[in-house]
């Protein structure tokens, strides 16, 4: 027999509100925003204090998450299509025969190929299993959601045993 406990994690306040482009994916294509919601699931054995761990030790965690991409332009640093021209204040982005010019301090340029929501939930679930691994002696697993609009969402899962730590 087998028992695993999860916690499930969702409240209002983890969200951020974003802009992005998707180039070659037809009117994403245009820069425009949504209002991401995050969620987070954890599977864990309780310790001996017959918990996974505080809620209030990770709902900082993610709430910090939301708050480096809240109202930011966010920037895929892998994607082959768009030549990024970083200088001290300005990021420009070409992508064909487009060309975006942003305040650098308003964007987070991340380390993906892509800004879709099912990368950022991989890189939000990336941050997260890095730190809770230390944080959680029995960590099994840790999926984090976005949820982009009211009725779609990604969903991304970390499984330790095979994290490359
Ligand atoms: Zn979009």
């Amino acid at each position: 027999m087998s028992q695993t406990t999860r916690l499930k994690i969702f409240r209002e306040d983890h969200n951020f509100a974003a802009a992005h482009f998707l180039p070659e994916m037809g009117k994403c294509e245009r820069l425009h925003g949504h209002n991401y919601y995050v969620s987070v699931e954890i599977s864990a054995a309780p310790g001996p204090d017959n918990t996974v761990i505080d809620f209030n030790s990770i709902n900082p965690l993610i709430k910090r998450i939301c708050d480096g991409l809240d109202h930011r332009i966010l920037l895929a640093r892998d994607d082959k299509r768009i030549g990024l021209i970083v200088t001290e204040r300005e990021i420009e982005a070409v992508v064909g025969s487009k060309r975006f010019v942003f305040p650098r301090e308003d964007c987070v340029i991340l380390p993906l190929p892509a800004t879709t929501v099912e990368l950022l939930a991989a890189h939000v679930c990336g941050l997260l299993a890095g730190e809770l691994s230390v944080m959680i002696a029995g960590l099994e697993w840790v999926e984090a959601g976005v949820k982009e609009g009211a009725s779609q969402m990604a969903l991304h899962r970390v499984d330790m045993g095979k994290m490359v730590k």
